[in-house]
């Protein structure tokens, strides 16, 4: 393999994990131990915040009359995308039966959890969207009791667009509370909610460990860390295009790496002279996360051929992937690790983020070599049923008493035994 590092990150999404652990496991703990009181405390030193907890109707109504008219369209038209996809994922999602061996009938049923956790993240920026992905994936998926949670800002509450958006894509609950302490309130069933059987949703590092040690007690949809992105380019794509792409998804945060590679070495150097150009214009804030991003975790990689490039981007398993180059479909089939796929230049990833339908809550850190995004199937359990009659339940009987045996599982065995004995009372089984 050919592969040129034109730029090379010096930091992973992993340098900081030690002390991130050491945090949450304390919190959680004390939360565990302390409860709703614990929790609050946990909002005054990290949010600044000691408002309203869980948004009564009047709250979640003062709010709505905050969001711009255009905005609450834009919601809706959002929801409305991400539902139609949704639905659409429901119906494959099938119960099904099967006989199995004469008489012997098994199935399999899709029932959704009860009760979801969904969070959206608020610390750096507004994720609206995060509240449009979860909650209406969570409600086309039939859980019947969503709670959204997101960190309020000091002193002032969540913003009023992700209430709006929350209620609208159908939260039965909002909890005022992030971090760590949302999340735990949202497992442990604090202030009177119900108790999570799955918490979804992105979040920083913090959120991403309590969920990672939450999990076994409660499901989760994934570890949804810092966002990252590749984009494969040929010669044929547009630097200024690709350049503007890269500083979209770097503004995210200091460590969300984004990743150039292509075949051409000349649109790498000239989407490299741009990239910083285009960061330096952002406002203040974003400035400094893409700046960090692109210094520290960003990368630009030249490769022989459209092969490697395929061969690189499959290794790298990114969360979000670009392809900016002549024949799409040969990518799309060729391609096979990524959590979201955006195919030509028409469409890129901040409509998926946003708007488009597809969920941009998404497998990051290499998770998308063995997970897909947030769909309506993680909020499922796919589970199995059996029925037999008398004459199904004698060959598999007999099979199951010699396999239990020779494993040494006698009790297991007479299980059956007492079945065959019953049912066919005239007949000797060895
Ligand atoms: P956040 O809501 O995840 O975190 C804010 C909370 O972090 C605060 O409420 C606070 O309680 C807690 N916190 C802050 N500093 C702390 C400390 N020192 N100790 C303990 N807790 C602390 O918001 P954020 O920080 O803006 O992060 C959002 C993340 O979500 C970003 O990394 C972004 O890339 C990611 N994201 C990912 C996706 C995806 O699909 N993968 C989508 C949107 C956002």
């Amino acid at each position: 393999m050919a592969r040129e590092y034109l730029k090379k990150a010096t930091l992973t999404a992993k340098s900081d994990a030690t002390e991130t652990k050491k945090i949450v496991r304390e919190i959680l703990d004390d939360i565990e131990a302390g409860g709703d009181e614990a929790a609050l405390k946990y909002a005054a030193k990290f949010d600044q915040y000691d408002g309203e907890i869980i948004l009564s109707e009047a709250s979640i109504a003062a709010a709505t009359a905050l969001v711009p008219e255009k905005l609450k369209r834009d919601i809706q038209f959002a929801h409305a995308n991400v539902k139609r996809f949704a639905e659409a994922q429901l119906g494959t999602v099938n119960d099904f039966e099967v006989e199995v061996v004469p008489g012997l009938v098994a199935g399999q049923k899709a029932i959704p959890v009860t009760a979801a956790g969904c969070y959206v993240p608020g610390g750096r920026y507004s994720h609206i969207a995060s509240a449009i992905m979860t909650v209406t994936t969570a409600k086309v998926a039939g859980c019947k009791n969503i709670v959204a949670c997101s960190p309020p800002r000091p002193d002032v509450g969540i913003n009023p667009a992700i209430i709006y958006a929350a209620h609208v894509c159908g939260a039965d609950k909002i909890l005022a509370m992030g971090g760590v302490q949302g999340v735990a309130a949202m497992t442990f069933g604090l202030f009177g909610l119900p108790k999570a059987n799955i918490l979804v949703g992105p979040g920083n590092q913090f959120v991403a460990e309590a969920k990672r040690m939450l999990f076994g007690r409660v499901g989760i949809d994934m570890i949804a860390g810092p966002t990252d992105s590749l984009i494969l380019a040929d010669s044929k794509a547009d630097p200024a295009v690709v350049a503007a792409d890269l500083v979209g998804q770097a503004e995210h945060g200091y460590n969300s790496p984004v990743w150039l590679v292509t075949d051409s070495r000349a649109l790498a150097e000239e989407v490299m002279t741009l990239v910083p150009e285009l960061i330096d214009d952002l406002p203040e804030v974003n400035r400094d996360n893409a700046t960090a991003a692109w210094r520290d975790y960003a990368e630009v990689i030249v490769c022989a051929d459209r092969e490697e490039m395929a061969t690189t981007s499959d290794d790298y398993a990114p969360e979000h992937l670009t392809v900016q180059a002549e024949d799409l479909d040969w990518w799309l089939d060729r391609l096979s690790c990524y959590g979201s796929l955006f195919l030509g230049e028409e469409t890129t990833v901040a409509f998926g983020d946003k708007a488009s339908g597809t969920n941009h809550v998404l497998p990051t850190s290499g998770a998308a070599s063995y997970t897909g995004g947030l769909s309506v199937h993680k909020y499922m359990k796919i589970v199995t049923w059996q029925r037999a009659t008398k004459e199904g339940a004698r060959p598999v009987a007999e099979a199951t008493a010699r396999i239990a045996r020779l494993e040494g599982m006698e009790g297991h065995a007479r299980t059956a035994d007492i079945r065959l004995k019953k049912y066919f009372p005239d007949e000797v089984f060895d």
